[in-house]
């Protein structure tokens, strides 16, 4: 099963494709970890997009399309995967066609951007094991300490409230036309983004389920 979550950043893209993931038993893949990854391990690929990530502008396409075709040829992909964050352009998408040829599905998770910059920039993670946050919604036992490891938790640099804003932007302009797209290839499938993390994963694998 190969399946491609759009959404903007914030619509809980990350946190559906980690559940769809173990449901459907097929990897995760997220663009924005995998380059996240780099920048930690400062490998001379991480020091390139390190600013460009930073201020949210998107990583040039041979870059993206590089790590993505390197990670899928892992053995965990063999039963299948679910792309998180990747395509984010019209030619991103046209390419992604050449190199694994059609998915299966692709789920647009639709939230309101008002919404999304409340929710990103409340959004803290664990510097040492990722578990997230947020500060009003979903906060630590503790102010800024991670409930799983004690560690301390940080703000993403790229989920400032003006980078969220200017994220927003970019994903209208360059990430929406992909929608149409997929839709005009009859694969599109739509669904809220608005209410509890299990009841939108149960309604997902449903709809994905009943497809
Ligand atoms: P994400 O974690 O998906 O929100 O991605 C974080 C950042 O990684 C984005 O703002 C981009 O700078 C970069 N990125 C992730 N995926 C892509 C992609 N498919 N194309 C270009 N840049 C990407």
């Amino acid at each position: 099963m190969k399946l491609i979550l759009i959404g903007c950043p914030g619509a809980g893209k990350g946190t559906q494709a980690k559940k769809l993931s173990k449901y459907f038993n097929i990897a995760h893949i997220s663009t924005g970890d995998l380059l996240r990854e780099q920048i930690k391990l400062e490998t001379e690929l991480g020091k390139e997009v390190a600013d460009i990530m930073h201020s949210g502008h998107l990583v040039p396409d041979e870059i993206v399309t590089k790590i993505l075709s390197e990670r899928i040829e892992r053995d965990d992909c063999k039963n299948g995967y679910i792309l998180d964050g990747y395509p984010r352009n019209l030619s991103q998408a046209e390419g992604l066609t050449d190199i694994i040829g059609e998915v299966d599905k692709v789920v647009l998770i639709d939230v309101d951007d008002k919404i999304i910059v409340e929710r990103i920039s409340g959004r803290r993670g664990c510097s040492k094991c990722g578990q997230m946050y947020h500060v009003k919604y979903n906060p630590p036992k503790a102010e800024g300490i991670c409930d799983e490891c004690g560690s301390k938790l940080v703000q993403r640099k790229d989920d400032a409230e003006e980078t969220v804003k200017n994220r927003l932007r970019i994903y209208h302009e360059t990430t929406s036309p992909i929608i149409n797209y997929y839709d005009e290839k009859g694969i599109l499938l739509k669904v809220s983004g608005i209410g509890g993390i299990d009841e939108i994963t149960s309604y997902l694998i449903k709809s994905l389920e009943e497809a």
